[in-house]
């Protein structure tokens, strides 16, 4: 009986290793899926809307003093919050990326917001 089992657990074993490989394998790859999923942040957004966030920063108000200043060349731009943990940041040069602001969301590289912060 003993054998048995022992040959029961050596089988269970072997056809559960390729398992094993795997599924590691399989969950970074829904965590880059749900990163590049992300949704755009919208002008309605809550936070988004709070901010004055706009997907193209020459429609913005004159709290834009600086009409040189957008997302991509914040110092947010492209960044994840910490707390964000399934957020990934995008290739350079990426025309939509991860705000460090905005968990969840990617925003317009042309976008603009009050949070915009010189980099540097
Ligand atoms: S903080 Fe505002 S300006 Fe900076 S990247 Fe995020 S949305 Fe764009």
């Amino acid at each position: 009986m003993s054998l048995m089992l022992n040959r029961r657990s050596v089988l269970k074993a072997t056809l559960m290793a390729p398992f094993a490989i795997l599924l590691p394998r399989l969950a970074f790859s829904a965590d880059a899926k749900h990163a590049a999923a992300m949704p755009d942040l919208t002008e309605n957004d809550p936070l988004g809307g709070a901010l004055k966030y706009k997907a193209d920063a020459s429609k913005a108000g004159p709290e834009r003093a600086d009409k040189k200043a957008t997302c991509a060349n914040c110092a947010k731009f492209n960044k994840c919050s910490p707390a964000d943990s399934a957020c990934k940041p995008v290739a350079k040069n990426s025309p939509k990326a991860p705000c460090e602001i905005f968990m969840g969301k990617q925003v317009s590289a042309k976008g603009w917001c009050m949070s915009w912060t010189k980099v540097g």
